[in-house]
């Protein structure tokens, strides 16, 4: 039993109709689900991914509307690493993104509000030939990007932590493999790497352009009760399994300050609506149905 990779990102946003604009149209992402906060229904929770919402592929955003920009800083995460297929991608992206830069080997930029993203080439080998895991991509089509050089799903994550010794012992009992500032979730499908580096000076705030959590992959509940298991060996404090309607999860925050999920794959974003048209009308909780035209008239309107 191992983590497969990532299942999804979760950052804020204070501004959706830009959010939506840049994340689809601009990154190319279908946006799978347009649901609210079910912690605090009275904003979005937007889902983007590729075409049917695949967990490895999920990057969500909370809404906070008009939120001021935040600041990623020790024990955060500040950057997003995405699969591209080769080099040639990495020139359309260049090309394509407002603020981009090239580097050997990678194209980084930061989205309308500052949250920074980095590309990697995969090449037709594997991220990490060593192990072998086929990390199949994961695409969204859209209009104005060839397939070859659309996103294919995560890499990774980048997170600020100044001693991420301390991290060891539960990413070890959650059955990362790695040492010192290098992990990696491999699963039999699918692999995620969690980089620490050295924080800045600033410190951290919270707000628009900042990540929330990052959520680890798990097959249903049984997987869900085991690596809570885990987690509470290696020295963490699990919540409960809590329905989040498209999956199971759990949260607990890891010892260098990043908030951790286990989410579940078992369930999906065609659980309320078709394939055909995920992500078009707004899907709500059964708890929060009763709400529906309040919402309607106060949520901030979207121009898909
Ligand atoms: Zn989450």
């Amino acid at each position: 039993m191992n983590l497969e990779g990532l299942h999804h990102v979760t950052a804020i946003t204070g501004d959706a109709p830009r959010n939506v604009d840049f994340y689809s149209r601009v990154l190319g992402l279908r946006m799978v689900k347009k649901t609210v906060n079910f912690d605090d229904p009275d904003v979005y929770h937007l889902y983007f991914g590729d075409e049917i919402g695949t967990p490895g592929s999920i990057l969500t955003f909370f809404e906070f509307p008009g939120a001021a920009r935040g600041r990623a800083g020790d024990g955060m995460i500040h950057t997003i690493q995405w699969r591209v297929r080769d080099e040639a991608a990495l020139d359309f992206w260049a090309q394509r993104l407002d603020g981009a830069v090239r580097e050997e080997g990678l194209v980084h930029f930061d989205d309308p509000e500052g949250l920074t993203h980095e590309f990697r080439p995969t090449g037709s080998a594997r991220v990490c030939p060593a192990v072998d895991v086929p990390d199949a991509p994961l695409v969204a089509p859209h209009p104005d990007i060839p397939d070859g050089y659309a996103l294919r799903g995560f890499h990774g994550v980048r997170a600020y932590a100044s001693d991420p010794a301390r991290s060891a012992q539960l990413l070890e009992a959650l059955g990362f493999a790695g040492e010192g500032a290098d992990w990696r979730a491999a699963g039999a499908k699918r692999s995620g790497h969690l980089t620490y580096d050295a924080p800045p000076a600033e410190r951290a705030i919270p707000g628009a352009g900042t990540v929330h959590h990052v959520a680890w992959s798990a097959a249903d509940d049984a997987e869900l009760e085991a690596f809570s298991g885990r987690a509470r060996d290696g020295g963490a404090r699990p919540t409960p399994i809590i329905d989040r309607q498209y999956f199971h999860s759990v949260y607990f925050r890891e010892p260098s300050g990043v908030l951790f999920e286990l989410a579940s794959r078992d369930i999906g974003f065609a659980v309320d609506e078709p394939r055909e048209t995920l992500g078009e009308a707004l899907k709500l909780p059964p708890q929060y149905e009763h709400l529906r035209s309040q919402l309607e008239q106060t949520l901030t309107p979207l121009g898909v």
